[in-house]
């Protein structure tokens, strides 16, 4: 099965032979610290609507790589492109686009970063008011329709301490939705949540795979890559070592790299 054709079963909108677009490319992508290279010259592209999941070794580049997309971290070499924005590593910084680029991405973290001092309804407000100058009212609209979406509405006016994990990052989810990003990126999710608690968080994450958000997810979660992903990208050493349909990448991989790594995590 091509990617194409595992995108058109799932429902996305096929467009087959009418040159569809990627909303996300990289090319030659690459990063160093010091004289380690731990992007080397990374070529991707994420369709609108895919959910693109990136599993691998610890080590291998997969946090660096989701920092440099939205360039939280400046690449040092390559591209990047989203949408309609393309920003060249080396000229990136100061130009008007980078902060255009960086909020058409939303990004959760292992760790929720919410703020303990601030009731939940505000903690998904705050940025709509200061990213995107939407007055209170309307924040807090957009809040809580966001907050039903992932099920805690009734928690609105709690602080986040009295949430549990799973809650706390269901609720950063919804922070990062506010913004109405094009593209949503998480970097291990339900790594610090016990599996019952990540259950509820990758179950909100499904539902936003089936609503046509694109996506890359970084996970240890193989059901998730294997079930919910339409593509599924395998890294080692800061180059994509394996990248195809999911199922036939979880269940048929063609790397010997990819088949250690994975009777290794199952
Ligand atoms: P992964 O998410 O796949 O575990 P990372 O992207 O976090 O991998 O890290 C890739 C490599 O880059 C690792 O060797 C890590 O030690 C190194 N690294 C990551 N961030 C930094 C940093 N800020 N300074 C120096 N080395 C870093
Ligand atoms: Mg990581």
């Amino acid at each position: 099965m091509t990617e194409d054709d595992a995108l058109a079963a799932k429902g996305a909108p096929s467009e087959k032979g009418q040159a569809r677009k990627p909303l996300i490319k990289l090319d030659k992508l690459s990063k160093h610290y010091g004289n380690h290279t731990v992007l080397d010259g990374i070529d991707l592209e994420v369709m609108p609507g895919e959910v693109l999941a990136i599993i691998g070794p610890s080590g291998s580049g997969k946090s660096t790589l989701l920092r440099c997309i939205n360039y939280l971290e400046p690449p040092d070499g390559g591209h990047v492109t989203i949408g309609d924005i393309s920003l060249n590593a080396a000229a990136a910084a100061g130009r008007s686009e980078l902060s255009t680029l960086r909020r058409s991405v939303g990004m959760v973290f292992q760790s929720f970063n919410l703020f303990p001092h601030m009731t939940v309804l505000r903690n998904v407000s705050l940025a709509q008011e200061r990213a995107l100058g939407r007055s209170r009212k309307n924040a807090d609209e957009r809040s809580m329709q966001l907050l039903s979406r992932v099920g805690l509405a009734d928690k609105a006016e709690q602080f986040p301490g009295r949430c549990s994990g799973g809650q706390q990052q269901r609720i950063a989810i919804a922070r990062a939705l506010a913004l109405d990003p094009d593209v949503m990126l998480f970097d291990e999710p339900t790594s610090a949540l016990d599996p019952e608690l990540g259950l509820e968080v990758l179950a909100v994450m499904r539902e936003l795979a089936e609503t046509g958000m694109t996506m890359i997810v970084v996970t240890h979660e193989m059901s998730f890559a294997e079930n919910v992903s339409d593509t599924v990208m395998i890294m080692a050493d800061g180059k994509i070592i394996e990248k195809g349909p999911s199922q036939d990448v979880m269940r048929n991989p063609q790397q010997e790299r990819t088949k250690r790594f994975l009777r290794a995590v199952h």
